[in-house]
């Protein structure tokens, strides 16, 4: 299976990809781990991205581009995978397009989650993590709004979209998710 997590930054989909992958051993390829990884170890790529990233601004494309071809590549991705935070804006899901149909694969299921500020800003705020500091939340809840949601519309259109209410707790979402995906057990 192919899945991509949309949503804003806060709406549990690092916490949602972790299980779901978990239950299908698929690999939960989650953007901003692989940049936050790539700033602990002082990689060029992490030195690029990290203003961006502490700013609440997108790293720019051909950085993300570079690191997402060379992660499907790998023999891992060839059965499917969870996308957690890529794409983010419509260049990105138009390459993302161009990737699928050089390897032949499969289209992926795209679910979206809804939750509603005050909760995302909550939850980031719990999370503290060095980007979650009130300046950065309120800057990416921009991001989200200008360069991310009209990726709703993108693939509503391309009848792959579930839509789910983010804004329950972690084990209603995980129901309702798994129920959308048809991934439960029979009893
Ligand atoms: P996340 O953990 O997905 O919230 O990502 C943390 C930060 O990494 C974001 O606020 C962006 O600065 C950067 N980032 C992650 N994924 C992308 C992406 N697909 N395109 C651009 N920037 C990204």
């Amino acid at each position: 299976m192919r899945l991509i997590l949309l949503g804003p930054p806060g709406a549990g989909k690092g916490t949602q990809a972790t299980f779901v992958a978990e239950k299908l051993k698929i690999p939960h390829i989650s953007t901003g781990e692989i940049l936050r990884q790539a700033i602990a170890q002082k990689t060029s790529v992490g030195i690029k991205a990290q203003a961006h990233i502490e700013a609440g601004e997108l790293v720019p494309d051909h950085l993300i581009m570079a690191l997402i071809r060379e992660r499907l590549a790998k023999q891992d991705a060839r059965v499917g995978w969870i996308l957690d935070g890529f794409p983010r804006n419509l260049s990105q899901a138009q390459a993302l397009e161009h990737i699928l149909q050089i390897l032949g694969n499969s289209y992926p299921f795209v679910v979206n989650f809804n939750v509603d500020t005050e909760s995302l800003i909550k939850r980031m705020l719990q999370r503290g993590r060095q980007d979650d500091n009130e300046n950065t939340i309120r800057r990416r809840l921009e991001v989200y709004q200008e360069q991310t949601s009209p990726l709703i519309n993108f693939y509503r259109k391309r009848r792959c979209l579930i839509n789910i209410n983010g804004s329950l707790s972690v084990m209603e979402v995980t129901c309702s998710l798994e129920n959308a995906l048809s991934l439960k057990s029979p009893t």
